[in-house]
């Protein structure tokens, strides 16, 4: 057996926690791993692990987790990777889940070895397409006699199975049908009778092995579980373990709702001689109230992520470090990890260290603080911002489509819904028609890519989510409404009449009372003196750069208080927080940033009048 390296630290808890006390409730759990102690050595030759979803739901963060796991397990250790369709389960098929679970998993950032898409030596990877072999693997079951058929009804059972709860015995079936002899229940099989197929178990159930909770025995002798269902097809048991034995997995990685049904699994491995893979059994993911996460959790399923803008590499490590933590050996202690760094620490010295959380794992709200460092990290390492962009592209079209929508669809009285402030129309450098370039956007785009790759090399290191990245630069991509410049400089009305602009020539320091209507008059002459082409950050600079900071008002405390960027704010996005001034104004070019400049001036002097 392939070894691996089993560290269990600090991380560990003390016995099953709240919610899994009640699937554990009735185990036993022996204090030790699985496998010689605390740091028992595990694989050494290549895993071979399978991500095994059924379509009956979309992938969300849990079953994301499970896949990550796996799939570390596999490239820290040279191994293969595999997806394996378990679609046994066919009255609650979801019908587009199969196709969005490749999509997802390819977001993700995740690649398989083998797979239904990409076939492979063992497959196929679709358990309904491999029904032959388990019809095949449970025949060899009955012809030993470690299997039989049971031509119960579903009424029977559900009476049966009344009747030991009226009774306060375990409902588990009362094997009726293994005292038919195997003639006799072949010969009612090949007459039609309508049957399922049932594992003969040992009285007592065999241990398991696990490598995060140890040896576990299951409190109850196991019931005669189906394995071949009425309708032909194969119980989960029953397929996942024919499939994983048939595509030599090494190791299985799942979540612990799973633990309880591994004795019958490794049953059928001790039934069929087959040597069982590894099993680790991962914390299930909780919420603070410590209720397993559902899909009533806002951010349980990955669409919400996605539409939330994450980015995937961000999101790969946040569900890393649920419930899992780097090496203790490991020299880089960082806990943000693009793939390499995470399959360098799982695969530090070349082990695999499953250093995994045993009882549930409550999540956190540790993605905002990953997503804004993988964010900088990205755009920093990446030359083209373009590729960072890409991931989050869609969802930052969305909002900004939805903005747009409200915007135009909304009295204009009302203040912007989504925004929080209200907004005028498009800008017209940003508009699809007339980007920077001149390169126009496709018809669906409100935005043309350029403006927003620009945008993103001006602010792309603020982004967290999409709303709050068009909050932040709502004037880069919306006119400002006179009104907002209006309610802006009221907000100030008490300085308003204490204004100065102060002039020293040699020794002698002046100020004059000034006007915010005549700095905006000023600021606008100067700005115009600057070409097209010499419209830079440090043309600006230093053309306004002494003006801005002459700008300041008399105070009862000071002489003079500096006022000048404030006031530049208020020109540029009517004082809304934003990415630096100057290079905002660079961004927005010199003809949005003239038109802003002559609109705060005549506000002004609305006002002032
Ligand atoms: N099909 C099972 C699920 O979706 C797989 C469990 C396992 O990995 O064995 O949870």
């Amino acid at each position: 057996m392939s070894s691996l390296y089993v560290v269990r630290g600090a991380l560990r808890r003390q016995g099953p926690p709240q919610s899994c006390h009640r699937i554990f409730s009735r185990s036993n759990f022996f204090s030790r791993p699985a496998r010689g102690g605390p740091t028992s050595l595990l694989p050494s030759t290549p895993a071979r692990t399978r991500f095994a979803p059924s379509p009956t739901g979309y992938v969300h963060i849990g079953s994301l987790r499970t896949a990550l796991f796996n799939y570390l397990l596999a490239r820290a250790t040279g191994g293969q990777f595999l997806v394996r369709v378990e679609d046994t389960d066919q009255k609650r098929l979801v019908p587009d889940a199969e196709e969005k679970l490749f999509e997802d998993l390819k977001w993700a950032g995740l690649s398989w070895d083998e797979g239904p898409d990409i076939g492979g030596p063992y497959g196929p990877y679709k358990q309904s397409e491999r029904l032959q072999s388990y019809k095949e693997h449970a025949n060899q079951l009955l012809k030993d006699g470690r299997a039989y058929r049971c031509f119960c009804t579903p009424e029977e059972l559900d009476t049966m199975k009344k009747l030991a709860l009226d009774e306060s015995r375990d409902p588990v079936y009362n094997k009726t049908c293994s005292h038919i002899s195997a003639e006799d229940a072949a010969r009612r099989a090949a007459n039609g009778q309508e049957h399922c197929i049932r594992f003969k178990c040992d009285s007592v159930a065999p241990l398991v092995q696990d490598l995060v909770y140890g040896t576990y025995k299951s409190p109850v002798p196991l019931d005669d579980f189906i394995i071949i269902k009425r309708d032909g097809f194969p119980t989960y048991h029953f397929a996942n373990v024919v499939d994983d034995h048939l595509m030599k997995i090494t190791h299985v990685i799942r979540g612990a709702e799973w633990l309880v049904s591994t004795p019958r699994h490794v049953a059928l491995y001790n039934a069929f001689g087959w040597e069982s893979p590894q099993f680790a059994h991962v914390g299930l993911l909780v919420d603070q109230k410590k209720q397993k996460l559902s899909k009533r959790f806002g951010s349980f399923n990955l669409s919400s992520w996605k539409e939330q803008g994450i980015l995937p590499i961000a999101l790969l490590n946040y569900v890393l470090l649920l419930g899992w933590s780097p090496s203790r050996d490991s020299k880089e202690k960082s806990e943000i990890m693009d793939m390499n760094d995470m399959i360098q620490k799982a695969s530090y010295t070349l082990q695999f260290h499953l250093r995994f959380t045993k009882g549930d794992v409550t999540v956190n709200s540790k993605n905002e603080f990953l997503q804004k460092a993988h964010m900088r990290k990205s755009l920093s390492e990446s030359s083209n911002t373009e590729s960072v962009l890409a991931s989050i592209l869609p969802s930052l079209l969305n909002s900004i489509r939805k903005c747009e929508e409200n915007r135009v669809s909304q009295d204009d009285s009302t203040p912007h819904k989504d925004l929080g402030v209200r907004i005028g129309q498009l800008v017209r450098c940003a508009h699809s028609t007339e980007s920077p370039s001149g390169t126009s956007s496709t018809a669906s785009s409100p935005v043309s890519q350029i403006y927003l790759n620009a945008l993103f090399d001006l602010d792309g290191k603020s982004f967290t989510s999409p709303m709050d990245f068009l909050k932040r630069n709502v004037y880069h991509l919306w006119e400002i409404p006179e009104q907002q410049y209006r309610v802006r400089l009221q907000e100030q009305q008490a300085l308003l009449n204490n204004i100065v602009v102060r002039e020293s020539s040699g020794e002698e320091v002046q100020q004059y009372s000034q006007k915010v209507s005549e700095l905006a008059a000023t600021l606008l002459e100067s700005l115009q003196g600057i070409s097209e082409e010499n419209w830079t950050e440090q043309n600006i600079k230093s053309t306004i750069g002494p003006f801005i900071k002459s700008i300041g008002y008399v105070s009862d405390e000071k002489p003079f208080q500096a006022w000048g960027w404030k006031f530049l704010r208020w020109v540029v996005s009517a004082s809304a927080a934003g990415p630096a001034l100057i290079l905002s104004m660079v961004f927005l070019g010199k003809g949005e940033t003239l038109a802003r400049v002559s609109q705060a001036c005549q506000v002004a002097q609305s006002i002032e009048a």
